[in-house]
């Protein structure tokens, strides 16, 4: 990829991607792992610096190893709870966060520039990728066979790019949003907070998230990599980020926790949190993803989360269609398949924020004191700590055949390949479409006119065997050395996983030849 300004604008790309933040950066890198030619613009050059994302769960860390991020590629601090605690009942609920789901840690803290610097570097690696800094979209235009970008530059002179498809990544205030007609309707919820990140705090941050759940100022705390520590401060009515910014002001927030000649103020700044989700994440050739489709009050950590969740959606299906390997028609399943989950997120995050941060005292010690009495009786208790209220990431329509299994992502486990190391198993499902055998030979339940065709459309054949087995044909071989795999399909059974590990169907090694057929039409 090369950065660079107008003066090298192409005239035409296959994707025209608008907006580099972190959902635009983790698109490129998928689409330039696909081999996408995609040219991404922004008016900015420079990565935002201003406090925001600092929490992710092991979904998002799932999709950023899909985009070819390694473990170490930015830092992270593993959180093993959330802390409610009220002024009056002391700690009256906790989420368990310890642990981890499909190779990743339940939730982190990290520092966004560094993710997002991480995530331009990656991008630098892909050829097919060109970012253009310095030009904002103006206008845009559809026909039958694309799509014309007004783009314009620093100095005002205005360029024509024209696309297959165009995304707009491009946040909260989204130009394409407002292009085609998708403007956030009717009432939002809305708060100003204050967010103050500290730094210097080596040694003394503490190691969880707590939530200071006081209807006079909620505050949420947590640490994050880089010696930092975070504080977020509900604004009353009536207070003026101007004068809650004030370092005597920050001081006396955070005078609780630290003393005024040992505060580090690094960055603040004062938001005002919205909860809202467009009505359709497409528009015939133009596509919304981030903040630009939805956006959530921070409260579960969830808006940079949904963002990532889209580009993994969105960009093996742009690369199938642009490939030639399926019909536009499958576009279609990414407002499908996403939307109804991301306003559940939202919901979640507003529900959440009402649960926690009640805004009167007689409704916190109601709230509060009830959740502290539902602590005591262990299956009421999960829901919140072992966060089953958390909506599940399975779609109910889209891109997949019917079933049991279908709709959800495969689990990710430790696998070993043949002759190799133990890995994490995405890494083995790469960015193809799979037919996995569990304890048989995918290959060898398919003629070969089938498994011509179903390479001939991005497909691969993988066998996964119980530990200690032994490849069985000519399909790559991974052995299940967590067990993470094989018990969530059983033994003979064949599934049909999407390269975003959507598993597309799953059934009987007897109908394996169906399934195929049955997945291949839906590509069609
Ligand atoms: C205080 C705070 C805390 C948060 N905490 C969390 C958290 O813990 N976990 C989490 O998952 N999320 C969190 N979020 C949300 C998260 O930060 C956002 O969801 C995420 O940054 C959105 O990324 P994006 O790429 O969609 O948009 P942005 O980061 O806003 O990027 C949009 C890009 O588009 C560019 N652009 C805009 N218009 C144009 C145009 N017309 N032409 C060209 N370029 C354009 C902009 O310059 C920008 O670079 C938090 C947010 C805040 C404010």
């Amino acid at each position: 990829m090369s950065a660079s300004s107008s003066a090298v604008l192409p005239a035409s790309t296959d994707v025209l991607l608008i907006g580099y933040g972190p959902v635009g950066a983790c698109i490129a890198a998928l689409l330039g792992r696909y081999g996408v030619s995609t040219l991404v613009i922004d008016r900015l050059s420079e990565i935002l610096l201003i406090p925001r994302a600092i929490a992710l769960d092991n979904e998002a860390l799932r999709v950023l190893q899909m985009a070819g991020l390694e473990e170490d590629a930015f830092a992270r601090i593993a959180i093993p709870e959330v802390r409610m605690h009220s002024p009056w009942l002391g700690q009256f609920a906790r989420a368990n966060t310890a642990g981890s789901i499909d190779g990743h840690p339940r939730l982190v803290t990290f520092y966004q520039p560094e993710l997002e610097q991480a995530l331009r570097r990656k991008v630098a690696e892909w050829p097919s990728v060109q970012f253009c800094s310095g030009l904002q979209l103006v206008d845009l235009k559809q026909d039958a066979d694309g799509v014309t970008a007004e783009v314009q530059d620093a100095a005002g002179v205005q360029h024509e790019v024209r696309c297959n498809y165009l995304v707009g990544a491009d946040g909260a205030s989204s130009k394409v949003r407002n292009l085609i007609g998708q403007d956030f309707q009717g009432t939002t919820y809305s708060e100003d907070w204050l967010i103050v990140d500290a730094s210097q705090r080596e040694g003394k941050a503490i190691d969880h998230i707590e939530f200071i759940c006081d209807p006079r100022r909620p505050a949420p705390h947590m640490p994050a990599p880089g010696g930092r520590e975070r504080w977020e401060f509900m604004l009353q009515p009536g207070e003026q980020a101007a004068q809650m910014e004030q370092p005597e002001q920050l001081a006396a927030l955070l005078g609780r926790w630290i003393k005024p000649e040992e505060l580090h103020i690094e960055r603040q700044a004062v938001y005002r949190f919205h909860a809202r989700c467009c009505d359709s994440f497409q528009q015939g050739r133009v596509f919304l993803a981030g903040d630009a489709a939805h956006i959530t009050p921070p409260f579960v950590g969830q808006g940079l989360v949904a963002g990532l969740r889209d580009a993994a959606n969105l960009c093996w299906k742009l690369a199938w269609v642009s490939k030639g390997w399926a019909a536009p028609a499958i576009l279609a399943s990414y407002d499908t398949e996403r939307r109804p989950h991301a306003r559940k997120m939202i919901a979640m995050a507003k529900q959440m924020g009402h649960l926690i941060m009640p805004r009167s005292i007689l409704r916190s010690l109601l709230i509060h004191g009830l959740m502290r009495l539902m602590g005591l009786v262990p299956p009421l208790r999960a829901i919140f700590e072992e966060l089953q209220i958390k909506p599940a990431n399975r779609f109910v329509q889209g891109l997949f055949a019917k079933g049991r299994m279908t709709g959800g992502q495969l689990a990710q486990g430790l696998v070993r390949p043949t002759a190799g190391s133990i890995v994490l198993s995405d890494q083995v499902l790469c960015d193809q479409l799979s037919l996995i055998g569990f304890g048989v030979d995918p290959q060898a339940l398919l003629d070969e006119p089938e498994r011509a065709s179903w390479r001939a459309r991005g497909g691969q054949f993988i066998q996964v065997g119980l530990r200690g087995q032994q490849a069985s044909g000519s399909s790559t071989f991974v052995e299940d050395m967590s067990d993470a795999l094989v018990p969530a399909i059983k033994p003979g059974q064949v599934a049909v996983v999407r390269p975003d590990r959507v598993i597309m169907h799953a059934g009987p090694v007897g109908q394996a030849a169906q399934m195929v057929r049955e997945c291949l039409a839906l590509l069609d």
